[in-house]
């Protein structure tokens, strides 16, 4: 029997060209294909830039170190997101500091940020770390105003969301990660992402500095700007900074990566399509509760269904090798965040949401009939 996962990339014989193109060429890695890949995916953003890194993980990493995060600052997140989203304060020294999400959306619940902000001193929280979740994109403006009111950066994770938008109250319309209200967002291009590179991740912004730093630390910490030149060193000089990594992509994976972007929009629209066909099977049906209202702008990573009996219907999907997937386990119940006191009952809507939720397939290329057996499977199990 035919297997159907909840999401799975789509290659191409164009992007096995391109990939083959940058295998035969002078650069595997450090080519002037990464520049190329930055570029096309700031006008494909509408950011002013964007820093290719080797995966999402280290993108949010390199956020955290750009930004400052030091022993003990708190930042705010959301539980619903994939860890790595907290981890990154971690990484830096900082504390993380969960708050519910909004049971309508799965969204960090922009209310509950509200409420641990105002209960403590200004400067206590440092940042904001919301998630464009299963696609949605969050409403950064409302987002902006409160980090301005208590001086908190935003890092918007847009690892689901890459073609995603949201409308602001001019009426504009904001690519995620577009840079006009966080001052960084992060992607990933992790096979089941819109863009598969293999591994591979980006940073965008349009503050110039932050750009900058963000180069020095993907390589190292390193700068070769002539301008650095001291003492009497020749052409070979260059000079490390501050501590940086090395987190590059490589060539092959940026070709990759080219070749996907082309297909991105065309690939939303199908995955806005599959959407719209569960949203037409599941409406008024009293056992699936969904993300509420198709807004515009929701680039549908993951279709997300709460149901009862989800473990049930887990398995009974996959007796049939259809096999959804849980989004997430909540991030303050894994045993590292449990040592720093988070348990069970601390963020009920998130928790509840955690125990019915179940994404079920949802990607470029699933076809008509394999969504119907799908549905009908579902159907099944409830009726
Ligand atoms: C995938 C993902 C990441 C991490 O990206 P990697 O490329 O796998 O390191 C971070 N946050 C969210 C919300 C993700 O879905």
């Amino acid at each position: 029997m035919k297997k159907i996962p909840y999401g799975r990339q789509n290659i191409t014989e164009e992007d096995i060209q391109a990939v083959v193109d940058i295998l035969k060429s002078d650069f595997l890695t450090q080519g002037p294909i990464i520049a190329e890949f930055e570029s096309a995916f700031s006008s494909y953003i509408g950011c002013k830039y964007a820093v290719a890194v080797s995966n999402g993980t280290a993108a949010l990493h390199l956020c955290a170190l750009a930004l400052d995060i030091k022993s003990g600052d708190k930042v705010i997140t959301t539980p619903i997101t994939f860890a790595a989203t907290a981890n990154c304060v971690r990484y830096a020294g900082g504390d993380v500091v969960f708050a519910d999400i909004d049971p309508n959306t799965y969204l960090l619940d922009i209310k509950e940020v509200e409420k641990k902000l105002k209960s403590v001193p200004k400067g206590t929280y440092k940042g904001i770390i919301p998630v464009d979740f299963a696609g949605r994109a969050v409403n950064l403006e409302a987002f902006r105003k409160l980090a301005d009111e208590y001086g908190c950066w935003i890092i918007e994770d847009s690892c689901h969301a890459p073609g995603g938008f949201f409308i602001d109250s001019m009426d504009a319309k904001h690519n995620c990660g577009n840079g006009q209200y966080a001052e960084l967002a992060i992607f990933s291009f992790h096979p089941v992402k819109h863009i598969a590179a293999g591994e591979g991740g980006m940073i965008t912004t349009n503050d110039e500095n932050l750009y900058h730093r963000l180069r020095n630390l993907r390589t190292h910490g390193i700068q070769q700007n002539p301008n650095l030149k001291q003492f009497n060193h020749g052409a070979w000089y260059y000079e490390m900074q501050e501590l940086g990594y090395n987190y590059r992509l490589t060539d092959f994976q940026a070709a990759l990566a080219i070749s996907q972007l082309k297909r991105a929009k065309e690939g939303i629209k199908k995955r806005i399509n599959i959407a719209s066909v569960y949203e037409k099977a599941f409406a008024g049906k009293s056992f699936i509760k969904k993300q509420v209202g198709l807004v515009e702008g929701h680039a549908y990573h993951l279709y997300v269904v709460e149901v009862e009996n989800r473990n049930g219907l887990y398995d009974h999907l996959r007796n049939y090798n259809i096999f959804p997937q849980i989004h997430y386990i909540p991030v303050h119940l894994m045993p590292y965040y449990r040592q720093f006191g988070w348990k069970e009952g601390d963020f009920p809507i998130a928790e509840s949401y955690y125990n019915n939720c179940l994404s079920i397939p949802i990607f470029p290329t699933l076809t008509e009939e394999d969504q119907k057996f799908v549905i009908e499977k579902v159907f099944e199990f409830f009726c």
